[in-house]
Parts: C-alpha cells; structure tokens; sequence
C-alpha cells in the first residue's frame, strides 16, 4: 500500500473531515445500498484506519500491518459503489474535494489490483478499440447515415474553425445517435464552420481516469489532441460533459501543457449562438424540467447556459425539481458504477425520475448523453410517461416544427 496517489493536500484533507456526517443522507448509492463504505464519512474513515495500521506511530514500534484482503475487498466495493456524483462536496461543512479524494482512492486500489475485473475488461477493450462499445472504431461516422443532408467536411475537415466532438455513447450507442444528429443538423443552421474526427476519434480517456487507470488513459489524449491539433481548429465542443471536463480540465493538467484551442460544452455554444441571434429558435408548446449531469454541474459549474437555452424556445415551460442546481440528484450513470453494479444504477435513476414525474412536466430534458441512456432506461422499466430529451434535441425540434 503507497500514498502516492494522494497529494499532500489530499492528505491534510481526509485528515480534515470533522465525522460531521452531514454528507451521508446526501450521498445517492448510500441511500439505496445501505453499505456504510460507500458514503464519504466510511471511506475517509476506513483509508485513515489503513493507513495508520501501515505507517502510525504503533507501526514504528510492532512493524507496519498491511489492510488485511477482506477489509480491502469490502473498501474498494465501497469505493466503486459511488457514482462520482460531487454531491457530497456541496454540503461538506470543511469544503473537502471529495470528488478528487475518491479517484485518489480508485488510482490506489488499482495500484493495489483491487478494481473490479469489469474495468480490466473495459481498460483491454478501449485500448485495442479505441472506444468502449469495442466495435470497430470506423463506426463512429454510422448516426450520420441517415441525416436528410449530409455536411460537405462533415469527417476530418482541414482548418474547420470547430472540432465536434462526439463521445463514444453518442457515436456508438444508437439510442443515443438522436444527440449528434441533432446537434450536427442544428450547427447547419448557422454560419459555425464545423467538422467531426469520424474514426479517429478516439475515446476521450474518461471512463479509464474514473477507473483508477490514467496511464491507460495518456495515449488516447495525446492522440485525440494531435488530431485536432493537426486539423487547425481553433475550438472543440462536446455534447457529453464527462468528455468536455475531461478535454477542459484533465488533458492540460495531465499532458503538462495548454492545449492550444478553446474547450466547450455545447449549451454554453448553443447559448451564445442564441445570445447573439445566430440562432432562432421556433416555438414549441412544452413543459420541460431540467436535470443538471454531474460533470455539467458540479464538476464543471455550467448551470445557466441549458437553462437559458430552454428558455429561450418560445413555449417552453421549465419546471425546476425538488433537487437542482448543486444539489441535483445523481442520475445514477455516472462513475462507471453501471458496468459493475446495473442494478444500483436503476435503483438512483428511480428516485430521480420520480422527482421529475413530481413536477408535473412532459419532458425530462438534460445534457449528456449518459444520463439520456440511464433515464430512458429508467423511464421504460418504471412505465412512466415522459420523454427523455438532450437540450441539442429539444432545439432542434424548435427549429425543425
Ligand atoms: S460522490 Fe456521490 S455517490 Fe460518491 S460519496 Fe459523494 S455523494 Fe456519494
Ligand atoms: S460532511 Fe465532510 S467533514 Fe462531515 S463527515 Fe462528510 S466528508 Fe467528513
């Protein structure tokens, strides 16, 4: 066992947590999985008890006593259990990273090989395939055969001014192909000059850095960047959040060096398209309610911009949720949890789904292809009769009625 993967601040804080225990009814997976290693009071305190079994002051005097296998096996259950959600940070009362503390913990169980076997299998597949579905990585262009209209440079377009990014859920996974299809027919409507990686786009690195695994992850950034790079673009959108933070925030600080072009979400280009009357959106008569993705969110503090979009759809009615913003419920997709636990998964998109169902509105609406998967899924085993819509959709129906 090594510290390693923790910085000295990452020490100091789970050394700060004060046991308060404010957090614990707000954590999502504790709540459905009773499981007190999953809640951040229960993972500081068993990673403290660790380590001061191996390095203590006891430990200078019998000897430094490793985490015996079945308390390590029931800690990195804990660990994997949590969906990344952030949540627990908003009403942390010492304001602890929690988020960063819990892939610390991931990178040291995997140092340690106590991932579970699934994120081996993920880590080997997008490897060799560059992408997680595993199919071959040409696919990626398949949701553009049947858009009405094809865009000329619509694959690997020299000195297009913007580089669509499409994410390996968008681009591999047909129910989700609506997002990129709407987002790419939507960019046509205005003057944003505009081209996609088609198969060499490979996957973000995401899913292998919330696994624990980032060495896995550093040849698919460098060579995400270098394609865009040698494109000239001079801006990247995303419509997945997880791949917009992860370009954002975790390829600069990782690859040691600014990337050389802008990053963005594409509400936030959605919103000053609309902002600057570059788009106009037509009426559509609907009561919306809005769920805030995790990485959208907390991790990535982009609340107004899916908002002011919907709002901006004459008609449209948004109605806000019991829990929103900063407190929104997690959908339950995030952290990887779904390939090792599906279960626990729908158990979250449940209770999110009734929060929307409370609200009286036709439509859930988010922005990340993710949550869309997760609370479609979630809205057919529950028979419930809403739609699950991406903002990218919604205006494209605005623009298309
Ligand atoms: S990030 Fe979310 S799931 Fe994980 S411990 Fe915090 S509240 Fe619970
Ligand atoms: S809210 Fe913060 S300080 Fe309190 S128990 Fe949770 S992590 Fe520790």
């Amino acid at each position: 066992m090594n510290l390693s993967t923790f910085s000295i601040t990452q020490l100091i804080e789970l050394d700060a947590c004060t046991r308060c225990g404010q957090c614990v009814s707000w954590c999502p997976t504790f709540v459905e999985t009773d499981d007190h290693l999953v809640h951040p009071l229960g993972k500081i305190a068993r990673e403290k008890q660790m380590i001061r079994g191996r390095f203590g002051w006891l430990s200078r005097l019998i000897g430094g006593r490793a985490p015996k296998n079945g308390d390590l096996a029931a800690f990195a259950k804990g660990v994997y259990r949590c969906t990344l959600c952030g949540r627990c940070a908003v009403v942390c009362p010492v304001g602890l990273r929690t988020r960063d503390l819990w892939l610390a913990m991931r990178e040291q169980l995997t140092a340690l090989n106590q991932q579970p076997e699934v994120f081996n299998r993920l880590r080997d597949t997008v490897t060799a395939a560059h992408n997680i579905s595993g199919d071959p990585n040409e696919n990626r262009g398949l949701w553009s055969d049947n858009l009405p209209t094809k865009p000329e440079g619509l694959f690997g377009k020299r000195n297009a001014e913007t580089v669509y990014f499409i994410g390996c859920v968008g681009a591999m996974f047909p129910a989700a192909y609506g997002i990129p299809q709407s987002f790419t027919q939507t960019l046509m409507r205005t003057d944003v000059d505009f081209t996609t990686l088609g198969g060499e786009e490979w996957c973000c690195g995401f899913p292998l850095l919330i696994a624990g695994m980032r060495d896995a992850a550093i040849e698919l950034m460098r060579h995400n960047v270098e394609t865009v790079r040698a494109l000239g673009a001079k801006r990247l959108v995303a419509t997945c959040p997880s791949c917009y933070h992860t370009w954002h925030t975790d390829y600069p600080a990782i690859l040691g060096k600014p990337l050389g072009f802008e990053v963005v979400h594409a509400t936030q280009l959605l919103a000053d398209l609309i902002a600057r009357k570059r788009l106009v959106p037509g009426a559509l008569e609907l009561k919306v309610t809005y769920h805030d993705p995790c990485d959208l969110g907390r991790t990535s503090g982009i609340y107004d911009e899916p908002r002011y979009v919907l709002q901006s759809i004459p008609g449209v009615e948004l109605i806000e949720m019991q829990d929103h913003r900063e407190r929104a419920l997690c959908c339950g997709g995030g952290g990887d949890v779904e390939m090792g636990e599906p279960t626990l998964t729908a158990a979250v998109a449940k209770r999110r789904i009734g929060q929307a169902q409370a609200t009286g509105a036709q439509v859930i609406v988010s922005a990340c292809q993710q949550c869309k998967r997760t609370m479609a899924s979630a809205v057919r085993k529950e028979k419930v009769r809403m739609k699950v819509l991406d903002v990218a959709e919604v205006v494209w129906q605005a623009l298309s009625t």
